[in-house]
């Protein structure tokens, strides 16, 4: 039907732009055969940590990794409850649940989709342990709310940043305010590898140590096992490509701004479009906008040669997996008003502004 085709994300228009670059780092990985806790690992660590405004930072295999493994330095026993929100990709709570905890779902704040940080302390009992705040789609949540409550009632605060790198709150960058902070570099992320990839980041040395031994087996020395961990390293390969990549995520981060706020000034009177609060920059992993006619204009796009992805269609306490733990439709009401009109058009670094112009005029002319 239509001749104009476009990528949701495209990995390999930004590969193409870097290419040189990438292989060079990835043949000097292949020449030196240190595949496993090559020095790229430690390099990477340092340079991400700092990027964060943090001290130490942990690579490890996947963002559900960073997620799983602070986890496990604060001992989270089972029948322990964790405080996350239900709308964020499986894993944020995935991981609780892994270790036999309970997630406790506090419903999101309906112009950020963050957690609502009012609706958080009357879920707080003597079991609660730790919150995890999402920062989705690239904006910080309120993390001085959270830090306060954490402080009053004795918790362990885990940003999931694995959107978030490089966005900021009060001038303080995404990973510079919890305790531990969760990345992934999973390919489709603003900082993402070519394979799976993660980090831990933590201002806390003792934390920093603990999580580098369970990331290698409950092992500091070889063969030598304190306690059981998981084989959660980042690999020397992915390291290697991800340091190329980490010098060119500023100038990302810029071209995912300038593509959303272009996107924001041509639809704002059709759709919702993105609210960013006053003290945060959002990075944009994902431009998602509401709309009560979603379906409808998806498949517009798409006849078009638009795709579009819903992130996220459906809640996750309203998940099979998460069915014992009782809760039902209504439960959490904003979280399932959102996921039925929420959607996210196609956004990356390297899209054209002829290429954006076809989007948005094929959604404006949707409205005609
Ligand atoms: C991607 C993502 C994760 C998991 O990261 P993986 O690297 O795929 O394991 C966790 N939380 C959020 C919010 C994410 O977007």
């Amino acid at each position: 039907m239509s001749q104009f085709k476009l990528n949701f994300t495209d990995l390999k228009r930004q590969y193409k732009n870097i290419e040189k670059e990438i292989e060079k780092a990835v043949k000097e990985v292949l020449e030196s055969s240190a595949f496993i806790n090559g020095p790229q690992v430690s390099k990477l660590e340092e340079e991400v940590a700092k990027y964060c405004d943090s001290k130490f930072g942990i690579g490890v295999a996947s963002g559900t990794d960073a997620l799983l493994l602070p986890l496990m330095a604060i001992d989270i026993q089972p029948g322990d409850e964790v405080i996350t929100t239900p709308f964020t990709f499986i894993a944020t709570a995935e991981v609780i649940a892994l270790l036999k905890a309970k997630p406790v779902f506090v419903d999101i704040d309906e112009t950020t989709y963050n957690i609502d940080v009012k609706k958080i302390e009357e879920k707080i009992t003597d079991r609660t342990k730790a919150i995890i705040p999402v920062h989705l789609f690239g904006q910080m949540s309120d993390m001085d709310e959270i830090m306060d409550l954490a402080k009053k009632h004795d918790l362990t605060v885990i940003e999931d940043a694995c959107q978030a790198i490089g966005a900021e709150y009060k001038n303080k960058k995404a990973c510079s305010i919890g305790d531990f902070s969760a990345l992934s570099f999973f390919p489709s992320k603003n900082l993402g590898g070519y394979g799976d990839g993660g980090m831990v980041i933590t201002n806390n040395e003792e934390y920093a140590k603990k999580i580098k031994m369970l990331r290698q087996h409950g092992s500091s020395i070889k063969y030598e096992h304190s306690e059981l961990g998981i084989n959660g390293r980042l690999d020397t390969l992915q390291a290697a490509i991800l340091i190329v990549k980490l010098k060119h995520l500023n100038t990302w981060i810029d071209n995912r701004i300038r593509l959303a706020e272009r996107y924001t000034k041509h639809l704002k009177d059709h759709v919702t479009t993105p609210v960013i609060r006053d003290d945060n920059k959002a990075v944009y992993n994902q431009y998602t906008i509401r709309t009560e006619k979603r379906d409808d204009l998806i498949k517009h796009l798409s006849e078009n040669g638009i795709p579009t992805a819903i992130h996220y269609q459906k809640p996750l306490h309203l998940q099979e997996c998460f069915k014992y733990l009782g809760l039902k439709e209504n439960d959490l009401p904003i979280s399932e008003k959102v996921s039925n009109d929420v959607f996210s058009l196609p956004m990356f670094p390297e899209m054209k502004e002829e290429e954006q112009d076809m989007v948005i005029n094929t959604i404006l002319d949707f409205f005609k």
